[in-house]
């Protein structure tokens, strides 16, 4: 796609300047977005027309259809998807995400900020996205491991160990892996079983997960709270902070920042938010969620609208449900100090450009919420090398690696005097431009 067209639906799609914050912005159209901000670190860059036309779009979408026996003995027809982005640095790589608004284009978004993920930190994976357009909190157990074995069935040799590598997104979880693993090795010859475990990362402990996996994407978040905190002189001990969204990244990132002594006094999630400025206990707070499916109904806390926790008073604003939740009124309401990006493209452009004016910093998705795919690259390596590294081994590679990165688009940034978004994806395309100028395109 030519520059200029992506500069044009860039502009066309929706932005939340209507929006009142009672209710999300109306969802613009994710892809349009991400190509916008490739639009920008290209200039930044000065990204070749070859390899800038090559990353608008993805090297492969795969759309498929399949039955399921549901429990009353009726079938239903699934839409699943896998949005291959690119792999010229190394095996797609990428979640897979089942919710009832999965679309082609918001994984074709996904996928390709994966790219930018993996190449800014260096890790030898591509990008990819996929998912099953389903609400899974209306299935049974049975019903969702079917589902997911129906799914990985369709998907068949377009997945593998060394080319397309699935882990959990929004929906799926540890047990979705599994099945997802469990079927593939089933659809090989029992000589190649054992090599086909690392199909998926984020597996649970005893089928061949990795320590630390599932707390990853949190502790990454947080490293780089940490960071930015020390950068910005910042005592965290003794600072507030709030969440959207209390699923894995949020629910960890809240248990981890808590242990540094900040205080969770906003937390919201599909069915609501809730308040307290005293300060709300992350672990019991996760335990209640595991138990009813949602923070609304805890009882330490005052039930409270969208708008009232989007202008809650806050250091820390750490956005970890779904994409494009930050449009411009969420901006102008916010009371924080720094957003740090643990969904995938929370924020609009539009409600960026109104933080920076209001001199809230923004620590962009593909640098601080990287935690999960790298002890996802952590997991496939040691089932790869038959290990199992022990979790303080895991936990320091991630400090290190998450922190060395942290610095390096920090320093990018200050020498393009860029934003942080620009930079990061400057890194990463620098890294993708290299690759392509040495090989070449084929023949
Ligand atoms: P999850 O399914 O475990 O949790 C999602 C949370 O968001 C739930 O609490 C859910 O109730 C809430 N939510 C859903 N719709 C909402 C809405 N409209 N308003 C408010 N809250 C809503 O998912 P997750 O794995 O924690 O992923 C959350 C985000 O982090 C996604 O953007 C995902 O792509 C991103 N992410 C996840 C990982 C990972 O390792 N799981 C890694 C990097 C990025």
């Amino acid at each position: 796609m030519a520059q200029s067209e992506v500069a044009k639906q860039t502009k066309a799609a929706p932005t939340a300047s209507v929006a009142s914050s009672t209710e999300a912005p109306p969802k613009g159209n994710l892809y349009t977005i991400v190509q916008g901000q490739l639009d920008k670190a290209a200039k930044a860059v000065n990204l070749s027309r070859e390899v800038y036309t090559i990353l608008s779009q993805p090297k492969n979408e795969l759309i498929v259809h399949f039955p399921v026996r549901l429990d009353d003995g009726n079938y239903r027809l699934f839409k699943g998807y896998r949005v291959q982005h690119n792999n010229i640095l190394g095996p797609y790589k990428g979640g897979i995400r089942y919710h009832e608004d999965v679309t082609l284009d918001e994984l074709k978004g996904l996928g390709a900020s994966m790219t930018w993920k993996s190449a800014l930190h260096d890790i030898p994976f591509g990008g990819a996205k996929g998912g099953i357009k389903f609400n899974p909190r209306l299935h049974s157990k049975g019903e969702l491991e079917r589902i997911t074995r129906r799914y990985t069935h369709a998907l068949g040799g377009n997945i593998g160990p060394e080319s397309d590598i699935p882990a959990p997104d929004v929906g799926t979880n540890g047990q979705t892996m599994v099945w997802i693993m469990d079927t593939f090795m089933n659809m090989r010859e029992s000589s190649d079983k054992n090599a086909m475990r690392r199909v998926v990362t984020g597996k649970t402990i005893n089928s061949g997960g990795s320590y630390g996996r599932e707390s990853a994407t949190g502790q990454g978040i947080v490293h780089c709270i940490t960071e930015w905190a020390k950068h910005r002189r910042f005592n965290l001990n003794g600072s507030s902070f709030m969440v959207q969204g209390f699923g894995n990244v949020g629910s960890h990132t809240a248990k981890i920042l808590a242990k540094l002594g900040s205080t969770l006094v906003a937390v919201g999630d599909y069915k609501g938010y809730i308040a307290n400025p005293e300060g709300l206990n992350a672990h019991k707070l996760a335990e209640h969620v595991a138990q009813t499916g949602s923070v609304e109904s805890y009882k330490h806390a005052r039930v409270i609208g969208r708008e009232e926790f989007f202008a809650t008073e806050a250091d820390l604003f750490i956005p970890a449900a779904l994409e494009l939740e930050i449009g411009e009124t969420e901006a102008k309401n916010l009371r924080c100090k720094v957003v740090a990006e643990g969904a995938n493209g929370p924020t609009y452009p539009e409600a960026e450009a109104i933080l920076a004016e209001r001199g809230i910093d923004l620590l962009p998705d593909i640098l601080v919420n990287s935690g999960g795919v790298m002890v996802s690259y952590f997991e496939w390596l040691q089932n790869k090398r038959a290990e199992r590294w022990p979790l303080e081994e895991v936990e320091q590679r991630l400090e290190e690696w998450m922190k060395r990165t942290f610095g390096q688009v920090q320093d990018f940034a200050e020498e393009l005097k860029v934003d942080m978004r620009t930079a990061a994806y400057a890194i990463g395309l620098d890294r993708i431009e290299k690759a392509y100028s040495e090989r070449g395109i084929f023949p």
